[in-house]
């Protein structure tokens, strides 16, 4: 009797850690835009995840090709047409990113802009990597801001595009990966899967739940260690924007690839943001933004791009938290000085 009581108690055990269940998580590695995505499917049957999988790979090399900023590709090719100053009809596979990126643009008083391609270039972001003896020089920097790049100087007729600014140059690294989740997941609802998790490097978007229990994920602090863990389950994305990327150094001063569209510089006073947003298109722009925004800012652009979760950590150990974010993050770090900030909510 005791001995059954045992098997039952270890049948239970296995079966919600999800070991033995019919369906087990299929977890594959993806590469694309210069990182590694995991994706994991839960409680799939294992033929019909594998075969999502090699949809996903399909999808992601191809969103790679269409959105590389400096390698030639659709692109490429829309670049080259804005900077011909005519009109012309924007590539399908460029048009979609474009189009929703523009308002996240206003929302974010163009602290996000993705015209800003040319910057991103001047400080090595792009395909020639940054470094000390090819720092931009400061007639570069001062010529794009009098030009002042924005989506807004685009012109719009029918399907018809054209660009007045001969100083704009796209470059969708605030918000491809983001909007790539957003389809990735588009992909795997139309397969039929309801428990997925789409995660490139901690940017991520999870469905429904990992048998039976939340997805938990960690949120890194810019030092490498862990910042905080969360939960979560529905529906949500989470994005993180950091200094600690893709970076260098000059004589000591770090520079990184956040540019600041006001002072044409590497941003300054904060260190990382993390957002937690239902689509992850808006997650990824608005931890672009609100970095840019920084400690002094961010409610405001918070509030205006609907982002009621942040966490935001500046320069002088200062972790700035929403009260919702307060709730749901479990701190792993008590390095940092909490300060709970009440965002208005939208109207
Ligand atoms: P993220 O890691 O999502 O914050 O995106 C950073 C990337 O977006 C950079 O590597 C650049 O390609 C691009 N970028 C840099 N500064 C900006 C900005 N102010 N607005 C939009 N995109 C930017
Ligand atoms: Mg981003």
């Amino acid at each position: 009797m005791k001995r059954l009581g045992l098997i039952s108690l270890l049948l239970i055990l296995l079966l919600t850690s999800g070991c033995l269940g019919k369906n087990p998580a299929t977890s594959e590695r993806i590469l694309a835009f210069g990182t590694l995505i995991d994706v994991t499917i839960v409680e799939t049957p294992r033929g019909e995840a594998t075969k999502a999988m090699e949809q996903l790979q399909q999808l992601f090399a191809r969103l790679h090709r269409d959105w590389h900023a400096w390698e030639e590709g659709p692109l490429q090719q829309t670049n080259q047409q804005l900077q011909a100053g005519t009109w012309f009809t924007p590539s399908p596979q460029v048009l979609p990113l474009l189009k929703l990126s523009i308002p996240l643009t206003e929302a974010s008083e163009h602290l996000f802009n993705p015209a800003l391609g040319r910057l991103v270039d001047l400080w090595g972001f792009q395909g020639r990597p940054g470094n000390c003896t090819q720092l931009p020089q400061p007639a570069q920097i001062q010529a794009l801001l009098q030009q002042n790049p924005r989506l807004s100087d685009l012109q719009w007729q029918g399907d018809q595009l054209r660009s007045n600014n001969s100083a704009l140059r796209l470059d969708f690294g605030a918000v491809g990966k983001g909007y790539g989740i957003d389809l990735a997941i588009d992909l795997l609802r139309q397969l039929g899967i309801r428990n997925a998790m789409v995660n490139a490097g901690g940017d991520l978007r999870a469905i429904g739940h990992r048998s039976g229990r939340p997805w938990r994920i960690g949120i890194k602090h810019p030092n490498g260690n862990v910042l905080g863990a969360l939960e979560i389950s529905g529906d949500e994305s989470v994005f993180t924007s950091g200094n600690y990327e893709r970076r260098y150094y000059c004589d000591g001063k770090l520079y990184h690839h956040i540019i600041d569209p006001r002072s044409g510089h590497p941003s300054v006073g904060t260190d990382s943001v993390t957002v937690i947003h239902s689509d992850a298109a808006t997650a990824d722009a608005a931890a672009t933004a609100l970095f840019i925004a920084g400690p002094d800012h961010w409610p405001g652009i918070a509030q205006s791009m609907g982002i009621g979760q942040v966490a935001l950590l500046d320069n002088q150990g200062n972790l700035y938290l929403t009260p919702e974010m307060e709730k749901r993050l479990k701190l792993l770090n008590d390095r940092v000085r909490i300060r709970v900030v009440d965002i208005a909510p939208a109207e």
